[in-house]
């Protein structure tokens, strides 16, 4: 081949190449706008299962409650409403939880036997299944943003003690005394639980007000609401899921104990291939049984309905084994449901477009 005729080739197969890619551009389907969603937000939250009994609650407390529960879900609601992702609404709606002093998490938990606040908290992200979570936090305003941030900026899914307080402060996070978590009553529950163990009283926290010259006038009965942890779980209009917890544990708790909250796949779990589910309790039973990640694997891999399989894992497993508690759990494609075997469960749930429902006992739907 002489020089002219290579050329000639090289020059053909260039304009060939240009006519073919120009063809391809012209057949190929014009790309519709997306709609930015085909996903209905929804999103069901718990704030504590226990001995909630209509007949041991003033109906102040009830009231109480049903507007702590519905704030939370109107906060949660808020940030799905607008787009926001359903992690965003986890942690705001928890956050609101946190700062309510009826529920065992952030100010208002219960107090460890040593009176301390030892806050426990984790977050799942379904999409990524990425999580974070913290134990025996003391200095944390808000454990579920701790959790939130050692998921997203730190490498490692748990962190515990000093160490996780100490990491808060290094992103920010902020920071209170010890006593910003005491509360009259969740003082007393610990003083009348350690009188009845026999066990010695601790003194006051640091800077917890004086206490009152009679006592305070119980809002239910003292083992009405035994528990009171708070959790959440959201689907957002992306199809994206996620779950959180906080609680203070359980009251007048010895050695560092660690329940199920900040446990993944215990008491919180989150995955787009099957469910979330947020759990409460007495801690060790829903270890044992890793309830949150049972329920999603019996959707996964069973094919269950999100309602039998929650029913399965807590009134047959967990009744079983003599636990006490409840979940609640949502899934991608828009199943909600709740399950306990405590005569209460402080509990609301609302979909797009739907109105929000708000119970406390077991004969409520
Ligand atoms: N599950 C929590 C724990 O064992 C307590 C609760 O849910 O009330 O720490």
């Amino acid at each position: 081949m002489n020089l002219l005729t290579r050329k000639l080739s090289l020059a053909s197969l260039a304009l060939a190449w240009v006519f073919s890619y120009a063809a391809l551009a012209q057949s190929a389907p014009v790309q519709e706008p997306q709609p930015a969603s085909t996903h209905k937000w929804a999103l069901v939250l718990h704030g504590g299962a226990g001995v909630i009994a209509r007949s041991s609650m003033s109906l102040e407390a009830e009231a109480n409650y049903r507007a702590g529960l519905k704030e939370a879900l109107t906060a949660a609601a808020d940030v799905l409403d607008k787009g926001g992702s359903s992690l965003d609404a986890v942690e705001s709606a928890i956050k609101l939880l946190e700062d309510n002093p009826l529920f065992n998490a952030g100010r208002g938990a219960v107090f460890a036997a040593d009176g301390t606040n030892q806050l426990d908290a984790a977050i799942m992200d379904g999409e990524t299944m990425r999580a974070g979570a913290v134990a025996d936090v003391q200095r944390t305003r808000h454990p579920i943003s701790l959790a939130r941030a050692v998921m997203e900026q730190s490498p490692h899914v748990m962190l515990i003690g000093s160490g996780a307080d100490d990491f808060a402060a290094h992103v920010h996070l902020e920071q209170v005394l010890p006593a910003f978590f005491f509360t009259e009553r969740r003082w007393q529950e610990l003083v009348r639980q350690l009188e009845k163990d026999g066990s010695p009283i601790p003194p006051r926290p640091t800077g917890a007000p004086a206490p009152p010259p009679k006592p305070i006038a119980a809002l239910e009965r003292p083992d009405t609401h035994k528990y009171g942890t708070v959790g959440v779980v959201a689907l957002d209009r992306h199809g994206n899921i996620a779950a959180g917890t906080s609680t203070g544990g359980t009251t007048a708790k010895r050695w560092n104990r660690v329940g199920d909250s900040p446990i993944i796949g215990a008491g919180t779990y989150a995955s787009n291939q099957s469910c979330a589910v947020s759990a409460t309790g007495t801690g060790e039973y829903f270890i044992r049984l890793t309830v949150a990640r049972t329920i999603c694997a019996l959707v996964q891999y069973k094919g269950m309905s999100l309602q039998d399989a929650v029913d399965e894992v807590v009134q047959k497993d967990l009744s079983a084994i003599h636990g006490d508690g409840g979940v609640v759990a949502l899934t991608p494609d828009g199943q909600l449901a709740w399950s306990f075997n405590t005569p209460g469960m402080f509990r609301a749930k609302l979909k797009e477009g739907g109105t929000p429902q708000i119970s406390l006992y077991r004969e409520e739907p």
